[in-house]
């Protein structure tokens, strides 16, 4: 998500070719990153008409001849040269500047803080999380001189980063957020860690902080105020320590804060009870009051502050994509709308169903500073640039701002849209809903989206691309990487789960059958397909979707080849998988077959050998080290005859997930990725490092009371042995809640609490005893996820997490999210 933009008539500065929207407007800078380098996209983009592109030396010297198609900036280090751009653009503001950093809740704090000083002033904010030593640059390029506050987040992995950040940032605010120990790697100790960040804030004026951390707080004490003595520190505690404190009251849906600061005291109420929260809101607080203090009378301030509060809902901050009626997916991100959200969302949804109508249901957009006409007409050129062929405006706003949109339907609310707006109308297309909370769009993405019934499997993108990148890491910088997509990419959603992987570039996936390969075709992925089980009456949409059949005997190679003969496809190579059985005893040629295959391939020229592979047995296991080992080698022996007689050399694999970890030194030319994609590790090593992908939710339906000697359910097993409190969820074995889960052999999560399952599970419900717990109908609870890992459930079933996954019933409708 590379793009930003000022004002309208500024450049785009794009590293992300993929992001391309107004080609006239855009200056290409070059980026070499760790796995794709930006100047293997000059000529593409030249071809799409950007004229102006900033590249390094190196390129510039090797590629003369495309020099004089259009302007090339030359620099020794294009990312220095970013962040050059970057610098010299800040120093002509003067507004205050926020600059937070720390180890967790930098985007919330930078979004919430926003959100309290957006009704008084004209707020730019780094896009989502735009961190990093590219989207810090990019953040800040976006400040135009309407601004009268920018809030940027700075995130750094390794030491000596934070530098060249401050200086773009050049903070008088400072923010650190909180100490944890996650990504500690690239750093030799928490304490490097601190200092290392405290750099953002060499030259700022205040820094808030809380000293219930104590190595923060003696880090700043000893290193900040060494390099930058005239810091004035706000160091808050919860704990009564120090000048500045807060007192918690939590209740049962919100808390009281009393803030203790400058001799006065500060009551405010947060619609929150979690600690990270409650942390989040106190920083808030501070650095909200820091800069309204600049143009509010001081005694208005707790208002406005409060006021803030209040529109902050305990409602995850992310955006959804998810199945809609009539065949269409939808895009629900109604969090905020700005300018910034909205090209992030927008940059979301072409990466997905690429082959599908867009549409976009747009509120007013806030807070720009813009004149209205002028955002409008921006906003404009930004849905064309995205390719949204059909836009829908919902708002007082936007309807007075008609003439700015070549085409646009006008509502002045929700209410009006739904009422004239005919949705059936709305058919295989792909909507984007993009709306500030206070316009509440839930109730057109309500209207919009199937409501079977209350159970969600919510699929977290961001874990995906996580563990994506974790893999990516154990792999050299040279192995190809296949993932496994098939069985709906592990019961999660093939589609989607492609979508996104062909986003990051990976390049190969991998299905079981022919139809999950049309699938993923009809929905625009357009990486190399291998069907693992290509049956012989699926061959023809075999070729004519260009997927590529694993063939694993002579039997399979001979249809194949009879097929081809009959149907004689116009000069098309088609490409094929050999599998070698090295001891799986499942499908793949043996050594006796090598010679009559051989053959079989010389005999027939338009086949192509993409790759030989085989597929190890006990990858995961240690006490099966010497077998896994001889795989390997035979693997290898055999690969290597089959090479020696072929012209083109195919490429070699045998890695799953395990062996990836544990055979490094097996990588050959590429791996192939399956579970640990979706969050597990098999040999459970790794496990720490991998995020939860997968939740599976459901809601309460009724909630009732049973007494003592009473029965639950079918054939009456369940008991109730005291008066108790039970609840009905609507999940049930058809789910895939399995029915040895029943009588409370099984267990839910709900609230911070462990309900076991009374009685039998139903095909479609499940009683649980929730006695002494405050529940509603409606509420949430977990089957499976951060609360109950499929590990453990796994384990309660006698059987692998694979199966876990793979279960959850078509019927689920899957929910995929980013924050
Ligand atoms: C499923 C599968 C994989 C992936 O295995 P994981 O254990 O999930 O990593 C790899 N190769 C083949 C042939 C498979 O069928």
């Amino acid at each position: 998500m590379k793009q930003t933009q000022t004002s309208s008539d500024s450049k785009i500065l794009l590293t992300d070719s993929r992001f391309l929207s107004q080609p006239g407007k855009t200056v290409f800078v070059a980026i070499e990153g760790e796995r794709h380098n930006g100047h293997d996209f000059i000529e593409d983009l030249i071809s799409k008409g950007v004229s102006e592109f900033i590249v390094s030396k190196k390129w510039a010297e090797q590629h003369q001849s495309l020099l004089p198609l259009a302007t090339f900036t030359i620099a020794e280090n294009t990312t220095r040269a970013l962040q050059k751009m970057a610098r010299k653009h800040r120093e002509t503001f003067e507004v205050p500047v926020v600059g937070i950093t720390g180890s967790n809740g930098k985007t919330i704090v930078k979004e919430w803080l926003s959100s309290i000083l957006q009704s008084t002033l004209s707020v730019i904010k780094s896009p989502r999380s735009y961190n990093s030593q590219i989207g810090v640059p990019l953040s800040v390029w976006q400040m135009s001189p309407e601004h009268e506050v920018a809030i940027f987040e700075a995130g750094i992995s390794q030491p000596a980063e934070m530098q060249a950040l401050s200086e773009i940032i050049q903070p008088e605010i400072g923010l650190f957020t909180n100490i944890g120990s996650a990504h500690n790697e690239g750093f030799r100790s928490q304490k490097q860690k601190i200092t290392e960040k405290l750099r953002l804030f060499r030259k700022a004026k205040t820094l808030i902080y809380s000293i219930d951390y104590p190595e923060l707080d003696e880090e700043i004490r000893i290193f900040l105020k060494a390099v930058n003595p005239k810091v004035e520190l706000i160091p808050w505690s919860k704990n009564q320590k120090g000048s500045i404190t807060v007192d918690v009251e939590k209740k049962d849906k919100f808390t009281n804060l009393r803030v203790y600061w400058k001799g006065d005291e500060f009551d405010l109420h947060i619609p929150f009870v979690d600690d990270a929260s409650i942390e989040n809101c106190i920083h808030c607080f501070f650095a909200a009051y820091l800069v309204l203090k600049k143009t509010q009378a001081e005694r208005e301030i707790p208002q406005l502050i409060q006021n803030g509060f209040d529109t902050l809902k305990p409602v995850a901050m992310r955006l959804e994509l998810k199945e809609g009626i009539n065949n269409c997916y939808l895009i629900d991100d109604s969090y905020n709308n700005d300018f910034g959200g909205l090209e992030m969302a927008l940059n979301f949804m072409n990466q997905h169903h690429i082959n599908r109508r867009k549409c976009i249901i747009l509120s007013d957009v806030l807070q720009s500073g813009l004149p209205e006409k002028e955002l409008y007409k921006k906003i404009n050129d930004l849905l064309e640039g995205a390719d949204i062929q059909q836009i829908i405006g919902i708002g007082p706003i936007i309807s007075r701002n008609k003439g700015a949109f070549e085409e646009i339907d006008t509502y002045l609310n929700v209410e009006e849209f739904l009422k004239k707006h005919p949705l059936q109308q709305f058919a295989n297309q792909l909507i984007l809903v993009k709306g500030a909370r206070n316009f509440a769009f839930e109730k057109i993405v309500n209207a919009l989206t199937h409501k079977v019934h209350g159970t969600a499997l919510e699929v977290n993108l961001d874990a995906i691309t996580h563990n994506l990148n974790y893999y990516r890491g154990k792999i050299a910088d040279k192995t190809k990487l296949m993932v496994m997509v098939k069985a709906s990419a592990y019961g999660s959603g093939s589609t989607e789960v492609a979508s996104l992987l062909q986003y990051h570039r990976v390049d190969y996936l991998a299905v079981a059958y022919t139809d999950e390969g049309v699938e993923l075709r009809e929905n625009g992925i357009e990486l190399p397909i291998m069907v693992l089980n290509p049956q012989p009456e699926s061959f023809k949409k075999l070729v004519t979707y260009a997927l590529e059949p694993e063939i694993y005997s002579l039997q399979i190679l001979k249809s194949f080849i009879r097929f081809l003969d009959f149907e004689k496809p116009e000069n098309i190579s088609v490409k094929i998988h050999l599998k070698i059985d090295t001891g799986m005893k499942r499908l793949g040629f043996i050594e006796e077959d090598l010679p009559e295959l051989l053959k079989l391939l010389k005999e027939n020229p338009t086949l192509k050998v993409g790759s030989i592979f085989s597929h190890l047995a006990a990858s995961d296991s240690k006490k099966e080290r010497e077998f896994t080992k001889s795989q390997i080698s035979s693997f290898s022996s055999i690969a290597t005859k089959i090479q020696a007689e072929l012209v083109e050399k195919p490429i070699r694999h045998i890695l799953n997930t395990a062996g990836i970890v544990n055979y490094p030194e097996a990588q050959f030319e590429m791996v192939r990725l399956g579970i640990g994609l979706y969050g597990v590790d098999s040999s459970e090593i790794h496990q720490r490092e991998l995020e939860t992908t997968a939740t599976l939710k459901t809601t309460i339906s009724q909630i009732k009371k049973a007494k003592a000697g009473e029965t639950i359910g079918y054939g009456r097993v369940g008991k109730a042995t005291n008066d108790m409190t039970l609840a009905t969820i609507a999940i049930g074995y058809a789910d895939g809640f399995d029915r040895k889960m029943s009588n409370g052999k099984g267990f839910v999560y709900l609230q911070g609490h462990r309900c076991p399952t009374i009685g039998n599970v139903c095909m479609d419900m499940t009683m649980i005893d929730i006695t002494g717990i405050t529940a509603e109908v409606g509420d949430q609870v977990e089957i499976f996820g951060k609360n109950i890992s499929i590990f453990e459930l796994a384990e309660q079933l006698e059987t692998i997490p694979y199966e876990i996954l793979t279960k959850v019933g078509s019927r689920v409708k899957r929910v995929f999210f980013k924050e």
